[in-house]
């Protein structure tokens, strides 16, 4: 079925990220017209007063551990992840695929339409995103067998996960790897050769702490993005969360090799990670730039407009530059490098594209005035998930006029539920 959004503010992101007042058409799951005519459609949308986006795309998260927020607040990332794997070692599929749908929610109501995850019992996230109907790109977690909770082999399970979930609308299966603290090189080697053989995504935290760098220089002599790239697993497959502590050498390198960087600038202040990732230097060598909320055990919640101006906002002041990132640049870590990383076909508006659409309510107060001139500062700057009035993925509506669509509360209360 065609369906016209008439007469709203259009931001497309597209190669000459025009910005116009306008129409947007979408037929079944794509894109059919962008421009300033009116395409005879079945279904009429009135966008007056209303801006139409891209959907955000979230390069990093753990959406099984949704109902974990604030459990392991307060404490520093090495008690944290003490206290997660505890919790993790404890928890029921029902638990998982309830926090999971929690997430999955919380995201969509902030404009989400894709989301990339890492986590073990994927197979569970997978049938609860096919239920919401979010695209979801779940990187099985893989490490060495002595860190592990999970029962076999990890990278056996994660083999098998792929080759179990790859015909699915919403899923792509990919491959992880938890982090050089808890994975050996054959580790690493045997993710690369999985995510290689299926052609998916290798998704993994690095250098997140100034301890994970450290004791990897104790430990065999090499910072982790030097290492990981000495022995040939970074590539533009990887999506590296966090990369706070890197040098402007690791900048060179990550650019050098076409690495998808995702920036958890929330997640990293939280557990007070103490620095801000040279992103500008890793901008400038070529790497891919993208944003992250990491879980809500470390974030506390899945606001992408959050996340976008508090990157921001941390990059600015670290360099006491105002001018050092530009909200134009935020808005393409969110949508279409995001989308590259992500070799999907979507990030933008234009015709061709997938219908992954979000429409904002510019009549809200928090955005008034907003028109051509300063849209994008304000969808960084001033938005929030309140201002979210539709979000339609794959060409369907999840949020509309302002309400979750699918969204049942009932059974969800209790904390239980959720473990
Ligand atoms: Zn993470």
């Amino acid at each position: 079925m065609s369906t016209l959004i008439e007469n709203a503010l259009i931001v497309t992101q597209d190669q000459t990220r025009r910005i116009f007042r306008g129409n947007v058409q979408f037929d079944g799951d794509t894109i059919t017209y962008v421009g300033r005519e009116k395409p005879k459609s079945e279904s009429i949308i009135d966008g007056t007063g209303k801006i139409v986006i891209p959907g955000f795309i979230n390069t990093h998260a753990h959406v099984g551990m949704s109902a974990s927020k604030g459990l392991f607040d307060d404490v520093d990332l090495e008690r944290f992840l003490d206290m997660t794997f505890k919790y993790d070692a404890q928890r029921t599929e029902d638990g998982i695929f309830n926090s999971a749908r929690i997430g999955m929610y919380e995201m969509i109501n902030a404009g989400i339409t894709s989301f990339v995850d890492l986590y073990y019992s994927e197979d569970v996230i997978a049938r609860a995103a096919e239920q919401v109907g979010i695209r979801a790109f779940l990187s099985w977690v893989t490490l060495d067998r002595e860190f592990t909770t999970q029962k076999g082999d990890p990278l056996d399970n994660a083999e098998n996960f792929i080759r179990s979930h790859r015909n699915m609308r919403f899923v792509r299966p990919s491959v992880g790897v938890q982090g050089i603290y808890v994975a050996s090189d054959e580790t690493y080697h045997r993710a690369k050769e999985i995510a290689d053989r299926y052609d998916t995504i290798l998704h993994m935290h690095l250098s997140e702490t100034r301890k994970e760098v450290y004791d990897s220089v104790k430990k065999i002599g090499e910072r982790p993005i030097e290492h990981l790239d000495r022995i040939g697993v970074l590539s533009d497959r990887v999506i590296a969360a966090h990369c706070v502590w890197s040098t402007y050498h690791e900048a060179k390198i990550l650019g050098k090799d076409n690495v998808n960087v995702s920036w958890n600038s929330v997640s990293n202040f939280k557990l007070a990670t103490g620095g801000v990732p040279p992103i500008p230097e890793m901008f400038e060598a070529g790497a891919n730039i993208t944003l992250g909320t990491d879980s809500n055990g470390s974030n506390n919640s899945l606001n992408f407009f959050e996340v976008m101006k508090f990157s921001a906002l941390t990059l600015k002041n670290a360099r006491w530059d105002a001018s050092a990132i530009k909200s134009q640049q935020i808005l393409d870590f969110a949508t279409i490098n995001a989308a590259n990383a992500l070799k999907i076909n979507a990030g933008s508006i234009e015709v061709g594209k997938k219908a992954d659409i979000v429409i904002l309510d510019a009549r809200a107060p928090e955005l008034i005035p907003t028109s051509e001139i300063n849209v994008v500062n304000n969808i960084v700057y001033s938005a929030g998930p309140g201002i979210v009035d539709s979000v339609i993925i794959d060409g369907i509506f999840r949020k509309k006029d302002g309400k979750l669509i699918g969204f049942d509360q009932s059974g969800l209360s209790s904390a239980e539920n959720f473990i």
